[in-house]
């Protein structure tokens, strides 16, 4: 029996078989079996890791022969020993998980050094200054990275020894600095730990020890905490040849995109440095030169670089980020994996590589996410602003935002009810910050990474937030942060960029991008795969202009008590509440009804020729009415008012509205409902008090009326909302119906027009074949659903909420992404018993949910009609509804195609072998 392979060299590896290899190795692998110049190498496993964790952190039988073997193969190919005193073999160890993993060890260069063998590597190269450069370049990497002492511990000596020389550069310092600096560096580390091992093959097992370590790090397990990645992937390692940019001239090393990862341009993009070696480039050591440079120093270099990039970009079909050295004038390549981008940049390579028939529209489809086309659609700030910036952090969320600095959560939450812009400045975030997080505009913390809590929740809400803008001393006692002498009070205001990490001070004017030809033409690709129709929710004929430009083919959703909360319009609505009688009722109804039928013809104006549904009030009426607490605070005002008063005159006008309020607020208290989210509103309003219906259907047949008079096509729907018996909705339809015969007989014309409920509460879901009689369709209102699915108020959960999804007791927020187990059933149960009765009954979603891929995702598969959402997300839900309908494509061919295999194989009389291919 042979042992479990542990070790592959590059040449054996499969390019796709990412999770064994992991990313980094695979990569190297598929670029060996390609030809291209890669220094020669192994890689042990992710298996090998998981199977050093099953062995109480041993390494598993086999696994350090197998990679002492490998390194044979690795000497023989290149022409140097490991560890011999004459031309040494020296090797990289790179961590390299499946997916590429902040909080995975750094990368050791220059192993297989030791006093003995750095003499060798001088006599070889004839260079002593390079061995001894790349002998301290090793002992601080290995002191750090495998032993664990402070970077900054041997940064502090470069730096000493740097500032004597001459031009105070890594590349000025002198052979015997080098030695100074090597010895130091060895105090250092013995200072703190034992040595470093002298012999190679044990620097080299200590070396993939820590590797497999470092998997179970802090650093790394927070992170796939965050990104929800399974800690039982592993980490692969991968030992390589060294080459040397730091080998003189012609040597150097850099990285570089196959195109510009923030706008898409196609143009190698990067940047390189000569006599440097590993991450000199990105940490800044020298400043960095562009790659287009290159062409000039190194021509030869460069062409030979530009080819094979465009090589790998045609093989990978995708953008390309790569490592490459240049030693001694050799082009040698390190890494290649798929470049990181920019909304922007994603929505043009994408089209660009259909153009140039590199993928095609199905595959340029699923290269953008739902996530990078919201980015493109959010506000930035002004690339014109002359404003000068006050902090930079971490783009944690992108988007720009402004408001009044407030420092807790409570009163972000309490200002931004009365309707005020803040932006929640703290030192870091915690999920007792939530309702304030939600309350903000922006969220700007100044301690905290890019996965810290501010970050993470910021970005699931679709908020602004830069973090860890560590200039920010913030005193929250004094209500206060300054920078660098500047001092920042609460109610100041502040602009925070999301997409750099910028703020600043002051409300810097935003714009909305510009959306170019790509974006269209990517909209037009996702239109022609979808299945569903995607329609906005908008509550004016400002929104629904909006959403039509964005595509929108309907409003899936207008709320007509939206359209109450001006100044003037709530009076009039109050009065229509606080009516005692039908007389008294009709008169405020009158007063609304010119304003009804106004909002109505401005809104199928816009719409012409596109499906418009509107659903009849639905006011919780807490939400029109003053607060009892407000009133009695406002009477103890006015009875002070009374001493104050200077004339009789005075004191009288007083004593008045002291009454009034009393009414109002004897006529509050008797209104007053526990639960208004459950009391009286939706049909329970229009079947108590028909003249409210009566009135809002006349408006919008009178709208519709004139509409179609000026030869705007109107398709109307009248949707009723919060139905749960069927009754509800046949006398509501009965009622709409009468107004419809008498203003059409008024007006003289038809109006074709539907009738149709919101199914929001579970049991209209479960007696949805019921209802359906009454109904030409149906929209799932998913938010109240959720909250009457999960007896859970949206008003009241977010701060338990938080915690719950935290501890994963739930996984995610139910009210941003639907719940496909207990709510999607309800939403599936009522789509089919609707249909069972009227089948081809027209089903739709416009709850907050009509925005979320994933939620999206659910509608396409059980056989939705359309989405609705807000205008904004338009894009976004058409986009997820092309990726929704290609998944389902695939899904079917796949099966299509297991079935074949399985028809095939009886066939043969042997059962199907199924060759599963990991990604
Ligand atoms: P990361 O995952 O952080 O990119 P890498 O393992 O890719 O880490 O390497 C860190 C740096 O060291 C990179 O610049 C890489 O090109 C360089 N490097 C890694 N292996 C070698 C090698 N065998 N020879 C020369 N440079 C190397
Ligand atoms: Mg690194
Ligand atoms: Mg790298």
């Amino acid at each position: 029996m042979t042992a479990h392979k542990w070790v592959y060299l590059f040449e054996e590896g499969s390019g796709d078989n990412k999770s064994l290899l992991g990313g980094k190795g695979a990569g190297l692998c598929e670029m060996t079996r390609a030809g291209l110049p890669v220094p020669p190498g192994l890689i042990v496993t992710t298996e090998a890791c998981n199977a050093f964790y099953d062995n109480d952190k041993n390494f598993p039988e086999g696994m350090w022969e197998q990679v002492k073997e490998g390194l044979k193969e690795i000497e023989r190919k290149v022409g140097k020993g490991f560890g011999a005193a004459k031309n040494p073999l020296l090797v990289s160890v790179r961590s390299g998980a499946a997916f590429s993993m902040p909080g995975m060890m750094d990368t050791v260069l220059n192993l297989g050094l030791n006093e003995e063998t750095v003499q060798g590597l001088a006599a070889q190269t004839g260079d002593l200054r390079f061995a001894l450069d790349a002998y301290r370049r090793f002992a601080s990497l290995f002191g750090e990275i495998v032993m664990g002492v402070a970077h900054t511990k041997f940064e502090r000596v470069l730096d000493r020894y740097k500032a004597q020389t001459s031009g105070g550069k890594d590349t000025d310092l002198s052979p015997e600095d080098l030695r100074h600096i090597i010895t130091a560096e060895k105090q250092i580390i013995i200072a703190e730990q034992q040595a470093i091992p002298e012999d190679p093959y044990e620097q080299l097992r200590v070396a993939i020890a820590a590797v497999f370590n470092s998997w179970m790090g802090r650093r790394a397990i927070d992170y796939r905490r965050v990104n929800r990645i399974p800690d039982s992937l592993g980490t692969a390692v991968n030992i390589q040849a060294m080459v040397f940019g730091n080998m003189g001239e012609n040597s150097g090393t850099g990285v570089a995109f196959t195109r510009n990862p923030s706008t898409g341009e196609k143009k190698l993009y990067g940047e390189y440095l000569l006599k440097a070696q590993g991450e000199d480039v990105v940490a800044g050591i020298r400043t960095p030169h562009s790659i287009s440079e290159l062409q000039k120093e190194l021509p030869q270099v460069y062409k030979e670089f530009a080819s094979i990039t465009e090589k790998l970009e045609v093989h990978y079909r995708d953008m390309q980020d790569c490592e490459f050295t240049i030693e001694r004038g050799k082009l040698w390549m390190l890494q290649t994996r798929t470049g990181k981008r920019t909304g922007a940049a994603a929505v043009k390579i994408a089209t660009d590589m259909v153009y140039e028939k590199l993928i095609d529209k199905a595959t340029a489809l699923q290269r953008v996410t739902p996530e990078q086309l919201d980015q493109l659609l959010h506000p930035t700030v002004d690339p014109k602003t002359e404003s000068v910036v006050l902090a930079t952090g971490l783009p944690a969320s992108p988007g720009a935002a402004q408001g009044q600095v407030v420092f807790s959560p409570d009163e972000a939450e309490e200002l931004s009810r009365e309707g005020a812009k803040v932006v929640l400045v703290r030192q870091e975030t915690s999920p007792d910050d939530y309702h304030g997080m939600v309350a903000a505009q922006a969220i700007v913390t100044a301690r905290g990474g890019m996965t810290s809590h501010a970050a993470v929740v910021a970005r699931g809400m679709g908020k602004t937030c830069v973090c860890g803008a560590s200039a920010l001393e913030i005193d929250y006692s004094q209500q206060q942060f300054t920078v660098d002498g500047t001092v920042v009070t609460k109610g100041d205001w502040i602009t925070v960029d999301g997409s750099t990490g910028r703020v600043f001070l002051g409300q810097v004017p935003t714009i909305r991008p510009n959306l170019g030809q790509d974006f269209y033409q990517l909209m037009t690709w996702a239109d022609k795969h979808r299945k569903m129709n995607v329609r906005a929710n908008a509550d004016t004929p400002r929104d629904a202009k909006v959403a039509r430009g964005f595509g929108a083919e309907g409003i899936g959703l207008c709320r007509t008590e939206h359209m109450f909360f001006g100044d003037q319009r709530l009076a009039a609505m109050r009065e229509m509440i606080l009516a005692e009688g039908v007389g008294a009722r009709e008169k405020a109804l009158d007063k609304l009804l010119p304003l009804q039928r106004g909002d109505f013809l401005g809104i199928f104006r816009e719409m012409a020729g596109l499906p418009v549904t509107i659903r009849l009030l639905d006011p919780p009426l807490h939400e029109f009415l003053p607060s009892v607490d407000d009133l009695l605070s406002e009477l103890a005002e006015l009875k002070m008012a009374v001493r104050g008063a200077g004339t009789l005159a005075d004191m009288d006008k007083v004593l008045d509205e002291i009454d009034e309020k009393r009414t109002l607020l004897k006529q509050v208290i008797r209104m007053r409902e526990a639960n208004p989210m459950l009391g009286f509103r939706g049909c329970r309003l229009g079947l108590l008090f028909p003249e409210v219906t009566r009135m809002q259907c006349r408006a919008i047949f009178e709208a519709a009326c004139q509409a179609q008079g000026e030869k705007k096509k109107v398709e109307l729907e009248i949707m009723v909302p919060l139905v749960s018996l069927s009754e509800e909705l046949r006398l509501q339809a009965e009622l709409i119906n009468e107004v419809a015969r008498k203003v059409m007989g008024e007006q003289g014309t038809s109006i074709d027009y539907k009738v149709g409920t919101m199914i929001e509460l579970p049991r209209a879901a479960l007696m949805a074949d019921q209802i359906a009689r009454h109904a030409d369709f149906f929209s799932f209102g998913t938010n109240d659903l959720t909250q009457t699915t999960f007896g859970l108020s949206r008003d009241d959960s977010a701060r338990f909420l938080s915690a719950y999804i935290e501890h994963k007791i739930v996984p995610e927020d139910p009210f941003q992404v639907l719940d496909r187990e207990g709510v999607g059933q309800l939403v599936r149960i009522g789509t089919e018993r609707g249909r069972a009765t009227k089948p081809g009954l027209k089903v739709g979603i416009c709850g907050e949910h009509g925005g979320d891929p994933a939620s999206i995702a659910f509608c396409s598969e059980i056989g939705l009609n359309y989405v609705s959402c807000s205008p904004y997300r338009v894009p976004v839900a058409r986009l997820a509804a092309a990726q929704a309908a290609l998944a389902a494509e695939a899904a079917a061919a796949a099966l299509a195609a297991a079935e074949q295999a399985a028809v095939e194989a009886g066939k043969e009389g042997s059962p199907a072998i199924s060759t599963v291919a990991s990604d």
